[in-house]
């Protein structure tokens, strides 16, 4: 990735509201002083409670250095939010005018991207995906594409709550000729690593990838989530962002994790052991109406009654989503120990058929 786009990607830097274009941002005292020192007299902190009692390092440098190796990324193009979720909003309030501009939207799918672009009123331009393979349904969106008040679009690859893969080819046809930013959401994508755009050489400079800690590296209680992308809007989103959004514990903890890679691996092997599993065994069921292909670590689960399911597992402590309002019919099962997922598995055998209920 370069920073001189290819004549008909939009620059980054036009697409900013004018209001963060022009902004200067807070500069911390850990902007102020970035050498070593040893008495450290410039941030009014408590001198005892190490190793809490001093604010984090702002930009999460070794923290970076270790995520940008493990994943290959280049210098200045990664950068690290408290959660996904927070990456999300930044993005709105970079490239997003309230009451003017617009996100585009391709249901089913997360949905913190809409209730972020609900509170930064952004409005809501929804394409659904196909309802035949849940893929971008290009021919539909084409017909948008000129709108200059479209600044985002979030894709979302392995899509939750389908579990499937979207196209890459598709989705660089969409990145190639939308008018704003397309986010790529990998969330899951390191239970399909081979899918991921992170591996593309070439990414044009309006395709901006994220991924998180909080789902194969099993940290969601730290909140760590990463966006990598053209330094243009790196830049923006270190502007931007909250001085400390990431704690030191958060970041020394994780640290620890990303330096034992091989635990992660086996973990996600296990888990996608699992899912084959859990797949093969619901399908045996005769509640079930079909298992939806997963390339993630959940099962989008098709059943005829999902609610009288729904209400029946929680009734024996077993807690899944309901998605039946997104999909039709729809529960959305992550895969668990391995445990769990034969209680789940026993639960549903033991729910009654319709016929033998006493009503
Ligand atoms: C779980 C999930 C995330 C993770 O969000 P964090 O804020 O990083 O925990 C992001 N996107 C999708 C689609 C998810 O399902």
């Amino acid at each position: 990735m370069t920073e001189s786009s290819p004549p008909n990607s939009p620059d980054p830097d036009d697409l900013l509201r004018p209001a963060i274009r022009k902004l200067k941002p807070y500069a911390s005292a850990r902007d102020e002083f970035q050498g070593t020192g040893e008495v450290f007299l410039d941030a009014n902190e408590n001198p005892y409670q190490s190793p809490a009692n001093r604010y984090p390092d702002p930009y999460q440098s070794e923290l970076k250095a270790e995520l940008r190796q493990l994943k290959t990324i280049p210098e200045g193009q990664l950068f690290i939010g408290h959660g996904s979720d927070e990456v999300i909003d930044l993005l709105y309030r970079a490239y997003c005018e309230p009451g003017q501009d617009k996100v585009l939207l391709f249901p089913p799918t997360y949905g913190m991207y809409r209730v972020s672009a609900d509170i930064n009123a952004v409005s809501i331009l929804q394409i659904p995906l196909r309802q035949d393979n849940f893929q971008l349904d290009l021919e539909a969106i084409r017909p948008h594409l000129h709108d200059r008040t479209l600044k985002l679009a979030f894709v979302c690859s392995p899509n939750n709550p389908t579990g499937n893969c979207l196209d890459q080819a598709d989705i660089l046809t969409l990145a190639r000729e939308f008018p704003g930013l397309v986010i790529v959401d990998e969330a899951y994508i390191d239970f399909a690593p081979e899918k991921s755009l992170l591996r593309l050489t070439e990414r044009p400079p309006n395709l901006v990838i994220m991924q998180t800690l909080s789902k194969a590296w099993g940290l969601a209680g730290l909140r760590l989530g990463l966006c990598i992308a053209d330094p243009r809007i790196i830049r923006a989103l270190n502007k931007l962002k909250p001085p400390y959004n990431i704690g030191s514990l958060e970041q020394a903890h994780a640290l620890q994790h990303l330096r034992q890679p091989e635990i992660q691996a086996s973990q996600v092997r296990g888990l996608l052991e699992q899912r084959k599993w859990l797949a093969a065994e619901l399908s045996k069921l005769d509640k079930v109406e079909a298992v939806l292909p997963s390339e993630a670590n959940f099962l989008l689960v098709r059943f005829e009654r999902p609610l009288e399911v729904y209400h029946f597992l929680a009734g024996k402590g077993i807690i899944v989503r309901d998605r039946s309002r997104l999909v039709p019919g729809c529960l959305r099962i992550s895969v668990g120990l391995p445990e769990e997922n034969q209680a789940l598995i026993y639960a549903l055998n033991q729910m009654p058929h319709e016929e033998s209920v006493v009503h």
